[in-house]
């Protein structure tokens, strides 16, 4: 604590000397000079008075009956008052033993005796502001710590070269520290968590030369945590390197703890923890920064329950509150949560679940890459949402209506997306509830048709909204069907036919595709048994057969199984294959190539002359069948290039022992050109469209 003597205006000097001239002297030189003085002849009885009266400074006389000078000087120090208070010991001039028995005492100076009471005023007003300024250091200095106390701010020092480290008491009462015990009083107390962030800074502070100030934690106990300020200059050497860091630390516990507390009150529902509408405009406008920096696509999910008011009505607020708090979990188990440490079974678009208010949610989905999976996160949602929820004891159902907004098809802003979510959320309501509705009014053509196609799509395989349909290959000169191509066709309950050309690069795009050509395979294969069974004579069926599904492992076994299955002569099979699949991965290629080969089965190359690969190429593949692209084809009669290509492609076929198809005659003068230069089959509108199964008998003479 501090002490503090009230101000006098005319500094008190107590004289203790037992020879009474020496006193009188004294009194009258000091008193002249405005000095107040109050003497005595006696070493106690000064001791006595000392801390009542507390004079400003001190004569006292070496030799005396009783306590000596020495004796009274050390006790004075030992007072509270008198620990700084100036003595000027009276000793006998050349009594070096004395005054060094005087400095022993604690004395401030000494003056001897005989004394020149010219001199002494001097003396004294000096040694009194030499006090004066000694207790005004003193005075600030406490004052200083008064007040670092009460702002619980702990100043410290620390020598780099001798690793000495100075704290302030604040620092060992801030950090519950027993002085001393501790080998670094600034590092050791700091949580595990922030030590090496701690030390970054400071090292950071050494090495620039420059204050650092940083936040940081130390744990006083197990659990109890608490928040530092710190502020670390540094103290620079001649040559301008870091020899000393000076820092202060602060207590802002409580203000970071006020700071959180205003933050989750004004970012967070108070009801479910989740961030507010406030929270998410923030994070929404912020992510389409990002989104239209990075070419992003992004969706804003507009959320309402189904009949919540009815619930909130029969079972009272409580029950309501209860069900609220539920769904947001639940709506939190179906995103990714913004982080990296999520869990597999959330996989998908980083996500922000917030409350509007009432029974309304807004998440947000960043990064989207397909469409696709912001549907899977809605059917996620409308699964999660609509199991039973036991509340006071009853089981209480309620669904959720999904409106969704694209950026950039639907909106560009924040408030727009949000807006036209909730728009397409009563589309959604209007649809009969428990479902999901894409806003789509603003979209383009392009990039609805493509968000259409995908949602259907994956329905399409499993409501089997697929069929084949083929296209016969005909001997050029006989006419004679020698086989089928099975090309896929999608009939869409919502969209109608779909064209192969239309939906299959999104297929590939999707993974979907390899599924899509199994089935192909399977039901084709199937057909063929049930015309072979029927008694029409065997031909080839080709199948075509993507890039992926080839790469896939399972190749060999699917056609193995489903050969199996259906009994298919092998060599009635032939894939069509396109030289991008050839060039990729050559080694493995033909390795599939050769074990597909040895079942038996026929390979073709597709769309021969598109691609990059010569003839020559091909040499290395056990391939039986090219077929020559159909924009060769189209200009054979009227382009002499095309035509000297196409020619070319034959013969050289036919030394690489290939059968030729030529693909999408149209016309009797390309069939003829075509026979004329020894191209074995055709295929194209000439002959037949691609059919419907039921059409394909025809192509069959009766026997
Ligand atoms: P592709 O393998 O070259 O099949 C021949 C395409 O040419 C078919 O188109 C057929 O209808 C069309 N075509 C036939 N004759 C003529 C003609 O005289 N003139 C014209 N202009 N076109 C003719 P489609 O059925 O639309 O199929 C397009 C492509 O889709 C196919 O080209 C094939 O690459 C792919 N595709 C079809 N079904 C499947 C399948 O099951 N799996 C895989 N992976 N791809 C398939
Ligand atoms: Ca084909
Ligand atoms: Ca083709």
């Amino acid at each position: 604590m501090m002490t503090r003597k009230t101000k006098r205006i005319t500094p008190l000097v107590m004289v203790v000397d037992d020879d009474h001239a020496v006193r009188l002297l004294a009194r009258e030189t000091l008193e002249t000079s405005g000095y107040a003085v109050w003497d005595t002849e006696s070493g106690e009885h000064a001791l006595t008075v000392f801390e009542e009266r507390s004079p400003d400074l001190v004569l006292l006389d070496v030799m005396m009956p009783g306590l000596d000078g020495f004796t009274v000087c050390s006790a004075i120090r030992k007072t509270i008052t008198g620990r700084d208070t100036p003595v000027l010991m009276m000793t006998g001039l050349d009594d070096l033993d004395s005054i060094d028995s005087a400095y022993q005492a604690g004395a401030t100076d000494f003056i001897t005796k005989p004394i020149n009471w010219h001199i002494l005023p001097y003396r004294v007003s000096y040694m009194l502001r030499a006090s004066g300024m000694l207790e005004q250091l003193r005075e600030s200095r406490e004052g200083l710590a008064h007040a670092q106390s009460l702002a619980h701010i702990g100043s410290w020092e620390w020598d780099l070269s001798s690793g000495d480290i100075r704290c302030s008491e604040e620092v060992y009462n801030l950090c519950c520290l027993d002085g001393g015990k501790f080998g670094n009083p600034i590092l050791d107390p700091v949580h595990h968590l922030d030590r090496g962030f701690v030390e970054n800074s400071i090292e950071q502070a050494i090495a620039q030369r420059s204050p650092v100030s940083f936040d940081y934690r130390i744990l006083l106990s197990e659990s109890v945590e608490r928040t530092l300020h710190a502020e670390v200059a540094t103290v620079l050497d001649e040559a301008g390197d870091t020899v000393c860091l000076t820092g202060t630390i602060q207590d802002i516990t409580e203000r970071k703890r006020a700071e959180e507390q205003i933050r989750l009150l004004a970012y967070y529902d108070a009801l479910t923890g989740l961030p507010n509408r406030r929270f998410f405009m923030q994070q929404l406008e912020q992510a389409l920064v990002y989104a239209n920096r990075n070419d992003r696509m992004l969706a804003v999910l507009f959320l309402d329950l189904d009949r919540f008011k009815l619930v909130n009505d029969t079972m009272g607020h409580g029950v309501g509150d209860r069900l609220l708090q539920d769904v947001a979990d639940r709506l939190l188990g179906c995103v990714r949560k913004n982080d990296c440490l999520s869990r597999a079974e959330q996989d998908g678009p980083v996500s922000l679940v917030s409350r509007l208010g009432g029974d309304e949610f807004t998440i947000m989905l960043c990064d989207i890459e397909h469409f696709q999976d912001v549907a899977k996160v809605a059917r996620r949602i409308l699964e999660a949402v609509s199991h039973p929820y036991s509340l006071e004891g009853q089981e209480v159902f309620v669904s959720t209506s999904i409106g969704i907004s694209l950026y950039p098809y639907d909106a560009c802003t924040a408030s727009d997306l949000i807006r036209n979510a909730d728009g397409a959320m009563y589309q959604a309501k209007e649809q009969g509830r428990n479902g999901y509705q894409i806003y789509d009014e603003s979209m383009n053509a392009k990039a609805l048709e493509r968000i259409i196609l995908e949602s259907q799509l994956h329905k399409a395989l499993k409501d089997e909204e697929f069929i084949v349909y083929y296209q016969p290959q005909v001997a050029s000169d006989t006419g004679t069907v020698v086989g089928i191509e099975a090309l896929v066709r999608w009939n869409s309950k919502e969209l109608g036919m779909v064209e192969p050309g239309r939906f299959l690069p999104l297929a590939e795009e999707i993974g979907l595709i390899i599924q899509i050509d199994q089935w192909v395979m399977r039901q084709a294969c199937r057909q063929l048994r049930a015309w072979l069974d029927a008694g029409i004579p065997p031909f080839t069926l080709a199948v075509n057969i993507s890039g992926q599904h080839f790469m896939k492992n399972e190749l060999l076994e699917h056609v193995t199984a489903i050969l199996d299955e259906t009994g298919i002569d092998p060599g009635l099979l032939e894939l069509e294959l396109t030289e991008g699949v050839l060039m990729a991965h050559t080694e493995r290629t033909v390795k599939t190539l050769i074990a597909l080969k040895r079942m038996g089965v026929r390979l073709a190359i597709d769309d021969f002359g598109t691609g990059f690969s010569s003839l020559s190429y091909l040499k290395r593949f056990p391939l039986d069948v090219l077929k020559i692209d159909r924009t060769f084809i189209k200009d054979i009669t009227t382009d002499p290039d095309d035509a000297a290509i196409t020619l070319a492609t034959i013969e050289m076929a036919h030394t690489l022992k290939l059968e030729v198809i030529a693909e999408g005659v149209e016309t009797p003068e390309q069939l003829e050109f075509l026979v004329r230069h020894r191209c074995e089959h055709y295929q194209g509108y000439l002959f037949s469209l691609p059919v419907p199964p039921e059409d394909v008998p025809r192509f069959f003479p009766r026997r």
